[in-house]
């Protein structure tokens, strides 16, 4: 902490700290009446987006996020939110933070698995933990020590950025009866369930978020995933594959919001606690907003929208074709066998407890 952000308990001291409501210093360079403050030079961080502006619930958050951080920092913290492709594409977002051309971004981190696998796993598993689970690994369980030690290598400074809560299966041209009927499908869907899938059979296909309807419609692909029923209402699926499947390939998806990291540590104690907190807000909000969105979404879907489960076969195939990615994974790369570690050993502590406690509430409620 530079000596400039220290202020003595003069009056303007302390007509600032009724201002801003900043706490007192238990320590002090010069004394016990020092004051400890937030009224520093003003810092601006510049944050990409891999959404466009003011996405629905995950760039809002990001606008909000960056509004309280403005808020809790009475001002001294500006964070400027820039949408996908203003200061860069949105795919590039990693590299450019990493190269210090921008100060943060908010991504998914599956985006990044070319650079190493083990990052799809801090986005989550299929078939594994939910989103107040996988919080709960980041946090206590490791997860954050390993995904930080990870990122570092890139300078960046993870933290958790949101959570999308349950994803639904995705939307299919025509009903699934048997894993015959995914046999040489085409699909857009993304990370490890997308490597689960093409060992159904299924083509794995990616594509933005701007060609799926045409592709879906005009017959290029046969099924898509997206995100739940709010988001995918407005990407209108329903007209063109009325099948809409229940989900399993992503329990809980992390978005991140990185930063720099060399900016991080250079940023005063205060603003780092600030964005932390206003990441943490961030987080359980949105969650909040995406169950609250996806319940009433799911209550205006058109009237030809025909939910389904995926046959009982398929879900232990999808464990088996799953286990054999793990594996492959693991035998290619020490750190995602290092990451997966972690994350099985707190799913096998976590399991017990969640079965007792909330499987058996979600089983015997009304
Ligand atoms: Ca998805």
């Amino acid at each position: 902490m530079k000596r400039r952000d220290f202020l003595t308990t003069t009056a303007i001291g302390a007509t600032t700290l009724a201002m801003t409501g900043c706490h007192r210093a238990e320590e002090s360079e010069s004394g016990s009446d020092t004051v400890h403050i937030n009224k520093g030079k003003k810092v601006t961080l510049k944050l990409a987006t891999s959404w466009p502006a003011h996405f629905p619930i995950m760039g809002t958050g990001v606008d909000r996020f960056a509004k309280r951080c403005s808020e809790l920092s009475s001002g001294t913290l500006e964070i400027k939110v820039f949408a996908k492709n203003i200061l860069v594409p949105a795919m590039q977002v990693f590299d450019a933070c990493s190269a210090s051309q921008i100060d943060a971004f908010h991504s998914g981190v599956y985006y990044w698995k070319g650079k190493n696998p083990a990052f799809s796993i801090f986005g989550g598993m299929p078939l594994g933990l939910l989103s107040d689970e996988m919080i709960t690994w980041f946090k206590f369980g490791g997860g954050y020590a390993l995904w930080r030690e990870l990122y570092a290598k890139y300078n960046l400074y993870p933290l958790i950025g949101g959570t999308t809560g349950p994803q639904m299966g995705g939307w299919f041209k025509k009903e699934i009866k048997s894993l015959d009927d995914l046999k040489g499908l085409k699909m857009r869907i993304p990370g490890l369930g997308g490597e689960v899938m093409k060992k159904l059979g299924v083509n794995p296909v990616l594509l933005p978020a701007g060609e799926i309807y045409t592709a879906l419609e005009r017959g290029t692909i046969d099924a898509t995933e997206w995100v739940g029923p709010a988001l995918d209402s407005m990407m209108g699926f329903a007209k063109a594959a009325p099948y809409y499947y229940t989900g399993w390939h992503e329990p809980g998806s992390i978005l991140e919001l990185t930063f720099n990291k060399a900016r991080w540590e250079k940023l005063s104690a205060e603003h780092r606690a600030i964005i932390t907190a206003a990441s943490e807000e961030m987080t359980s909000t949105m969650l909040q907003e995406f169950r609250y969105k996806n319940a009433k979404a799911l209550q205006q879907l058109p009237k030809q929208v025909q939910i389904k489960d995926f046959p009982p076969e398929f879900f232990p195939a999808a464990k088996k074709a799953l286990a054999e990615v793990l594996a492959e994974q693991s035998a290619r790369s020490p750190d995602f066998k290092r990451v997966l570690e972690s994350y099985q050993a707190f799913y096998a502590l976590n399991k017990p407890w969640s079965d007792i406690s909330t499987k058996h509430l979600l089983n015997i409620r009304e």
